[in-house]
């Protein structure tokens, strides 16, 4: 057993324990976070069952005290030598300083010596699940005394409840950035980075359905690139790949953030423009096809153009039909792109 001034020596800020203590604290990612109402609940539990006027939910950062919820008295946070519950954090379960005014830690600090002259601290501490103590569940008063048994008992329970819902809000945080990541593995094709087609197809559904109701223009233009078998032949797959996952890029960082870029499949990529007019997307796709035609693309050492003829297609609110026949306008004003030369846009009549 380490004594207890080698415990508090072993702890002190910026010590390598301190340092495991602290990647303790930020792996729950509660510092900065918004006020809850949860929170707020326990502490004032706090307050009400110790019969004292102030509470604190604390976690100790590297150099500041960071207050997550407060009873009796708003605070946000505090330089970490000014608060007490930095001393909450060195080792022992229990915190109790019976008088302020008389223990030389905290006889000096601002809330000793300020308004609102704190006088008593009792804390319990916040403990990690590996067993760190991340912060404290404190109560307060500007005048001496000490908890009882059985309020201290209390405040121990209630100290593992708040650390509960720490746990709970983190584990909350972690489900939902998983979701948000598989949503975007199952939506996005790996090798352009677009929508796949099956996430492609869902929200022209989508903006089908909010162009009729809003009686706004809905656009499309189809993308075939042109003759691409012959670079796949002369070049090799993976060449063709490259090329792909290039114009998926140029696709990304050409269209606007309200713009629906996909992989329709194989070499076709499509463009959903909400709210835009059959001239508007026109005028979008010659220059989507301008720099497709302009990019460089290597095969090894050797510079590769590749072009793209594209089909526009677009129902104005008046003619709203349904998503296939849009897709099916556009594709034949491809087809009549491809007819006439290639390298061109083709635009629904
Ligand atoms: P066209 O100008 O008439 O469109 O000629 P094309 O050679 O592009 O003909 P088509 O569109 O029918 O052929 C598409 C080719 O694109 C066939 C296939 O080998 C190639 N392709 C489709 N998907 C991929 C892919 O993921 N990677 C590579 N490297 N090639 C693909
Ligand atoms: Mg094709
Ligand atoms: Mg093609």
């Amino acid at each position: 057993m380490l004594a207890e001034e080698q415990v508090h020596a072993l702890i002190t800020p910026h010590s390598p324990a301190d340092h495991l203590r602290l990647a303790a604290l930020h792996r729950y990612h509660i510092l900065d976070t918004p006020a809850c109402e949860d929170f707020t609940f326990l502490t004032e539990l706090a307050a009400t069952i110790c019969g004292l006027p102030y509470a604190f939910v604390s976690l100790v950062d590297a150099d500041r005290v960071w207050v997550k919820s407060c009873a009796g008295m708003h605070l946000a946070e505090l330089p970490r030598a000014d608060s007490y519950c930095a001393l909450a954090v060195l080792g022992e379960a229990v915190t109790e300083i019976p008088d302020l005014t008389q223990d030389p830690r905290t006889a000096g600090m601002p809330l000793t010596v300020g308004a609102p002259f704190m006088r008593r601290y009792s804390s319990v501490a916040l403990t990690s699940s590996d067993g760190f103590a991340i912060g404290a569940l404190c109560v307060m008063d500007t005048r001496p005394g000490r908890l009882s048994d059985e309020q201290r008992a209390t405040l121990v329970k209630l100290a593992r409840q708040v650390m509960a819902l720490i746990e709970l809000r983190a584990n909350e945080k972690t489900l939902e950035a998983t979701v948000r990541e598989l949503e975007l593995l199952a939506t996005t094709d790996d090798l352009t980075g677009l929508h796949n087609r099956r996430s492609l197809l869902h929200r022209l559904k989508f903006e089908v359905a909010r162009a009729r109701r809003f009686r706004v223009p809905l656009s499309a233009v189809m993308i075939d690139l042109d003759h691409f078998k012959r670079v796949n032949d002369e070049h090799g797959h993976a060449v063709g790949d490259q090329v792909l996952h290039t114009l998926g890029k140029l696709l990304r960082e050409t269209v606007r953030v309200i713009d629906i870029p996909g992989r329709y499949g194989g070499e076709e990529l499509c463009v959903i423009l909400p709210n835009t007019p059959l001239d508007g997307a026109c005028k979008f796709a010659e220059s989507l096809r301008a720099r497709i035609a302009a990019q460089i693309h290597y095969a090894g050492a050797r510079p590769l153009h590749v072009t793209a003829s594209l089909g526009v297609g677009t129902f104005d609110h008046m003619d709203v039909d349904d998503s296939e026949s849009l897709l099916r306008q556009a594709d034949a004003a491809l087809y009549r792109a491809k007819h006439e030369g290639r390298n061109r846009v083709a635009c629904a009549n």
